[in-house]
């Protein structure tokens, strides 16, 4: 058999980019089924994005990640993207097929699976969103194309929080709101997910959580969180405290990475095997999922 030295190429260019660990899950992806693949975690600043950009089909790349700040800024320079991509105006995942530059937004899409595979349906479901950055968008809209009844958005800066709900009112059928968050907000009644989708409870400000009103959380919600390290944040330990159902961030993302991975290989992903390397690499023991 002839030997091929060339591995096929994918990976991510952000800036800051040093602690994105999206690398840890896909090449323990490739290990696992044994794929001629790499993922390079690449830091590229917006001066230099151009040139990143154009390097792609030298480099014969099978495609790559985008993260702050160029999922915007990528938009230029594809010949195609997937249709909650245009509404959400960001994309996360680029794969090259036939000299062409597919873009899509996984981010959402990972959300919207983690949540299935806790089996959490979005069917009718009324969302309450903390924030309305880039996360909350792609969360919002695949949400609302998933089946959501209504989206409250509930955001610090009153323009951000009504352009989301903007969003989601021309392009989907789901109904959605603004909340302003001046106070210790209460959930609004009736919520069913209620998802923190600020970087609020990261590290190292583990003990940070969400300003709420966490009496308010009713054992019928399931919440969930972005925050993948910690996997277990403060935002649900409290909400798990009053009884409802808890979808760690952690889930989000490795779905959002196995959902690459296919894009990237055409191979069904080996979400376990992801999954494990992932809470090895934050250190996290079997107690915490
Ligand atoms: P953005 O900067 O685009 O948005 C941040 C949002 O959080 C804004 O709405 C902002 O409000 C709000 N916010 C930030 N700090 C505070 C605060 N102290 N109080 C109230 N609101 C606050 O970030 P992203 O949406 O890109 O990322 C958000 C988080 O999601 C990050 O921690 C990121 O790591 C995580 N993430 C996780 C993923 C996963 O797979 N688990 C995937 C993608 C992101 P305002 O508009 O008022 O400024």
């Amino acid at each position: 058999m002839k030997k091929n030295y060339r591995a096929e190429l994918v990976g991510v260019f952000g800036d800051p980019v040093d602690d994105n660990p999206t690398g840890v899950l896909e090449e323990a992806g490739f290990a696992a089924l044994g794929l001629n693949y790499r993922y390079i975690t690449m830091k590229v600043t917006p001066e230099d994005f151009d040139i990143a950009m154009k390097s792609l089909k030298a480099l014969h790349m099978k495609g790559m990640n985008l993260t702050m700040p160029h999922k915007i800024a990528v938009l230029p320079y594809l010949d195609e993207m997937s249709e909650a991509a245009k509404i959400i105006g960001a994309v996360n995942t680029i794969v090259i097929r036939d000299g062409k530059l597919v873009g899509d937004n996984t981010d959402g899409k990972g959300f919207v699976q983690a949540l299935r595979m806790e089996q959490v349906s979005l069917k009718d479901k009324r969302i309450t969103l903390l924030g309305a950055g880039g996360a909350a968008k792609a969360i919002a809209v695949e949400c609302a194309l998933a089946g959501a009844a209504s989206v409250t958005v509930i955001n610090r800066n009153q323009s951000h929080g009504e352009e989301l709900v903007q969003t989601i009112l021309e392009h989907t059928e789901a109904k959605a709101a603004y909340l302003p968050w001046d106070r210790t907000q209460p959930v609004p009644t009736g919520t069913d997910i209620l998802i923190n989708a600020t970087p609020i409870g990261f590290a190292p400000n583990v003990t940070a959580k969400p300003d709420i009103d966490y009496d308010t959380i009713t054992p019928n919600m399931t919440v969930s969180d972005v925050v993948f390290n910690p996997d277990i944040t403060e935002f649900l330990k409290a909400a798990a405290v009053r009884g409802a159902k808890t979808v760690s961030g952690l889930g989000m993302l490795v779905c959002q990475g196995a959902l690459n991975f296919t894009i990237w290989t055409g191979r069904e992903a080996p979400y376990d095997v992801m999954y494990q390397a992932l809470k090895k690499e934050f250190n996290l023991g079997a107690g915490n999922m």
